[in-house]
């Protein structure tokens, strides 16, 4: 199977970048993290407390976790019913972090990622895809970006969806999600030794397309 590794900080362009060699390769996208943020989700709806040990293992065992795809586009589904908008409210960004931190819920994640990754070609962006999830994955790419320019474009993209929110919040929920994921003790957010770094604070989608598409072909994968 043919496996291609997005790791970097939020806001970095990972998932329209992943999207997008999904769909001109016709191989499977996986955003991981929708996957953290469903358990965030989950955290959030049950009102649990989930640095209480029973309470997250109740929601781990019983985890109702679905990834489909729906005319190509990735859709999330929690008991079975299609979260995929709810996960990506801002309330629910953090949420998410701070479960990732556990080490049993990514325990719980990343087999299932394993697992998707075994059976098809697929791009998965994340955290720790390169160093952890699939430490032999063909290509890794770790995307960056200053944290106001990431700022900016999530701030652009929540306004777009109709979220109210106040760009310096977003700036700060961004550098505190940044420290969260790369002080974690278990498999925190790196660069892989073996990945190729590209910031992305300066350029333009296409431009950073057209180096992974430069990077693929010459990986010899695509
Ligand atoms: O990528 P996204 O911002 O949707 O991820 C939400 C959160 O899930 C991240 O802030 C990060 O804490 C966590 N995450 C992770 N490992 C991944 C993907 C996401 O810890 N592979």
């Amino acid at each position: 199977m043919i496996n291609i590794a997005i790791d970097g900080p939020s806001g970095a362009g990972k998932s329209t970048i992943a999207k997008s060699i999904a769909a001109r390769k016709k191989i499977t996208y996986l955003d991981t993290g929708a996957m953290y943020r469903a358990v965030g989700l989950k955290v959030y709806l049950t009102n649990s407390d989930m640095y209480d040990e029973n309470q997250l293992s109740n929601i781990l065992d019983n985890l109702d976790l679905d990834i489909k795809y729906v005319n190509g586009e990735q859709k999330v589904f929690l008991d079975g019913k299609d979260v995929s908008k709810d996960i990506r409210e801002h309330h629910i960004s953090k949420l998410a972090s701070d479960v990732s931190a556990i080490p049993a819920c990514r325990l719980k994640l990343v087999d299932l990622q394993r697992r998707i990754a075994e059976k098809s070609d697929c791009v998965l962006d994340g955290r720790d895809i390169g160093t952890y999830v699939l430490p032999d994955a063909n290509v890794k790419i770790f995307l960056t970006a200053s944290p106001e320019v990431r700022a900016t474009r999530r701030y652009k993209e929540l306004l777009a969806k109709g979220q109210k929110v106040e760009y310096d919040k977003v700036l700060s929920d961004i550098n505190e999600r940044d420290k969260n994921d790369s002080s974690r003790a278990f498999a925190p957010l790196k660069k892989a030794d073996d990945a190729v770094e590209i910031d992305s604070s300066d350029m333009t989608i296409e431009q950073v397309i057209a180096v992974i598409d430069e990077i693929l072909s010459q990986k010899g994968v695509f």
